[in-house]
């Protein structure tokens, strides 16, 4: 073989050796999302005393995941079947895997949107006339993490197959603004793992402030970076919101400054944010996810893997 024709195999080689490496970033950021939201939704009753109840030993599993690991499994399967986000199969997932499986803890309006999709109504129509003008709710924002991971060296791409995500069911700009944040920071969580924290986290809060529309969410996040990580999260739940309304302005903000604060330790991310209460498994099914991103799933105690539900296969 000559030297061209030698490099161009090589090339070849190492470009599918990307895209299977490419297959497998949805399920790790997934790892990180579904032992949070299972964490969260464990410890959700009594969340004051997470620190003190994990100190005396890992909760007994199985940590059951809720709706927000289950429509995550929904983006990660519209990734594998068509390398991108198509709003038509995605719907068509979300309705399919809310009709197997509809005990996941699912909002009211989340389920009757999934329920009218499932029967053939078109989920621009429905997701329009949610709340008579769309869904704000943090529901896009909860799910959307996969997404970032799979398209991490393009924001353009996360910014733009985040917006479509969201819209299946969130038609609302705050729910759509949600989508995009968490998207852009577990994508650049991602991106900036083999950088050192502080440079990191000043990349994060760069893109962040750059790529989610002008929102409430938004100025929550634009807030959220300049507020001293050193405080308790009560505190900081307070001031930003901890999620207590379900919509993305009350709870993207409050995570985004819990998964920056811990985001190179997975235990400590997950506690605090459990403890500051309000929407316990979505916020901490985002901030596992952000966090995962960074640190991969050898970030995740093996414990809490373990105890945590199995997932279902990625390909539906
Ligand atoms: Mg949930």
């Amino acid at each position: 073989m000559n030297v061209g024709l030698e490099f161009v195999s090589g090339l070849a080689r190492s470009s599918r050796v990307d895209e299977d490496a490419r297959k497998q970033r949805p399920r790790v950021v997934l790892e990180g999302l579904s032992v949070g939201d299972a964490f969260g939704e464990m410890c959700a009753y009594g969340h004051a005393e997470v620190r003190k109840r994990v100190a005396l030993g890992v909760p007994a599993g199985p940590w059951w995941w809720t709706d927000d690991a289950a429509m995550a499994v929904g983006i990660e399967e519209c990734l594998h079947r068509c390398g991108a986000i198509e709003e038509d199969l995605l719907a068509w997932i979300f309705a399919r895997n809310y009709k197997r499986d509809p005990d996941r803890g699912y909002g009211k309006m989340a389920a009757r949107i999934l329920q009218q999709i499932g029967e053939g109504e078109p989920w621009e129509r429905v997701s329009k006339e949610a709340f008579n003008g769309g869904s704000m709710g943090n529901g896009a924002a909860m799910r959307v993490a996969p997404l970032g991971a799979w398209f991490a060296e393009d924001l353009d791409l996360v910014v733009k197959h985040a917006m479509k995500s969201a819209r299946v069911t969130h038609w609302h700009p705050e729910g759509i603004a949600g989508a995009i944040a968490v998207a852009v920071a577990t994508a650049c969580a991602w991106r900036t793992r083999d950088l050192a924290l502080d440079a990191a986290l000043e990349i994060i809060a760069t893109e962040l402030l750059q790529r989610t529309p002008e929102s409430e969410t938004r100025s929550g996040i634009a807030a959220a970076v300049t507020i001293d990580p050193r405080l308790s999260p009560e505190v900081v739940g307070r001031r930003l919101g901890n999620g207590s309304l379900v919509t993305a302005p009350d709870t993207v903000p409050f995570v985004i400054w819990l998964a920056l604060r811990s985001l190179g330790d997975f235990q400590e991310a997950l506690i605090s944010t459990v403890e500051a209460g309000g929407d316990c498994d979505t916020n901490a099914a985002m901030v596992g996810a952000i966090v995962t991103a960074r640190l991969g799933v050898s970030g995740i105690p093996a414990d809490w893997l373990e105890a945590r539900e199995a997932l279902p296969p990625a390909d539906g």
